[in-house]
């Protein structure tokens, strides 16, 4: 029996998984965790909407099939040579793999920023994102520091720009909680380049920021961050901003596996592949989603779910024809828009080229989480998942 693997059970992971249950190819899935994490929604979890189990999914019930095999182990490194990936717990080896790993956070050498920053990465970051936060407010009414309400976000990109929207949700309902004035209360976004969200057309950008604004944020762009100590913050203007909360969300590489093993990278670890997604370096190795250097144009394209789960459709078919000797897919990546969600109730984003902001957009985003849930496993999967589609539980 030719021996299929896929290493990481994230977007492109699980959706490659989908496509060979699909064509009843028995295949195993090695992931850190038992459960399949919603990433692109942890703004939620982590701003204190919704319970923070909401945002996970046991893999065996997006899987079902009882010829796919389940192990929980964190891998460690890839033998090339000997087609094996190792783990914690045992190696596996393999004439097939896909590896759909995710990735790491970029911090772009700045110092200190690794040791004294929070990251939203995952259910248990967003899960200590959240207590944190509410630690601090608790403490306050006791020890009424500054800045124990004061939360620095680096990064104004989706991740940070989401948070943002959720946090200035969140906030007044803890100042409420703990007795604290509503003014109090400071978030402060950190952008070193020109703009927020580089991903939207400049209209968007402009009504992101009104409305962030409005609700309270301060978006500070073109502000460099140089080096963070424990509860500062220095900007390359000589600032030092002085906070608890100090939390990264200012970019992503590859997952170090990938250099690790040999393969040929990009400058921000991906491996580069050919246009059916496998590795340029072997051709019996496929790489997906965040790990992928796809070219498209001039320019790799970015690392974002949407992406991901289309490569993880076509790496699935692809190593199901190739063990049959059938043809190949190209990989045709179709860029659908970009939803950014600013708070419980509103956002702004491009759907083909239509733009949209406010309650409209804010819909927009909340039904691509049932389209995806739908993706994952049918009406049974939104049905499911329905709990983190609610606008507010907790
Ligand atoms: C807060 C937030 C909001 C976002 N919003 C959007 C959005 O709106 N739209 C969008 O398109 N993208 C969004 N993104 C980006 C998107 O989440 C990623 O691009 C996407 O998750 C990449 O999918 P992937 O399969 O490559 O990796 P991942 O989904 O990260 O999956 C990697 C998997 O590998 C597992 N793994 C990692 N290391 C190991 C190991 N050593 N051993 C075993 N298993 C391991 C992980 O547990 C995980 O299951 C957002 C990201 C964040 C953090």
């Amino acid at each position: 029996m030719v021996q299929v693997l896929i290493v990481g059970a994230g977007y492109g992971g699980v959706m490659a998984a989908r496509r060979l249950e699909r064509a009843n190819y028995p295949f195993t899935l090695i992931n850190k965790h038992s459960y399949h994490q919603f990433i692109t929604w942890l703004h939620e979890a982590a701003g204190g909407r919704n319970d923070i189990n909401d945002y996970k999914m046991e893999l065996r019930e997006i899987l079902p099939r009882e010829t796919t095999t389940l192990i929980k182990d964190e891998v460690t490194g890839i033998d090339r040579e000997a087609r094996k990936v190792v783990g914690r717990r045992d190696s596996y080896s393999y004439d097939y793999v896909i590896l759909a790993l995710g990735s790491a956070p970029e911090y772009f050498g700045i110092e200190g920023l690794a040791q004294n920053s929070l990251l939203l990465r995952s259910v248990d970051t967003a899960q200590a994102i959240r207590e944190h936060i509410e630690k601090q407010f608790a403490a306050y009414p006791g020890d009424p520091r500054d800045e124990r309400l004061c939360i620095v976000i680096g990064g104004a990109g989706l991740t940070g720009i989401e948070l943002i929207g959720e946090l200035t949700d969140w906030l007044p309902k803890l100042c409420a909680r703990y007795k604290i004035d509503r003014d109090k209360p400071r978030i402060i976004n950190l952008e070193a380049a020109p703009s927020i969200l580089p991903v939207l057309p400049s209209a968007l950008q402009q009504k992101a920021r009104e409305v962030l604004e409005k609700k309270g944020a301060q978006l500070r762009t073109g502000a460099k961050i140089v080096r963070v100590d424990p509860g500062h913050v220095h900007l390359e203007s000589g600032e030092d901003i002085v906070s608890e909360t100090i939390i990264w969300t200012g970019g992503v590489r590859a997952h170090p596996a990938l250099a690790q093993a040999g393969f040929t990278c990009d400058p921000r670890g991906r491996a580069k592949v050919n246009p059916y997604l496998q590795s340029v370096d072997d051709d019996h190795v496929y790489i997906i989603g965040d790990c992928a250097s796809f070219q498209s144009g001039n320019r790799p394209l970015p690392p974002t779910a949407q992406l991901a789960t289309q490569m993880g459709w076509v790496a699935g078919g692809n190593v199901a024809a190739q063990i049959k000797g059938q043809p190949l897919a190209e990989f045709v990546p179709k860029i659908l828009g970009t939803l950014a969600s600013l708070g419980r109730e509103v956002g702004v984003g491009s759907v083909g080229s239509v733009q949209t902001s406010g309650i409209v957009a804010g819909v927009a985003k909340e039904l691509t989480k049932v389209k995806y849930l739908y993706q994952l496993g049918g009406l049974k999967m939104v049905r499911r998942g329905s709990k983190a589609l609610t606008r507010e539980r907790v």
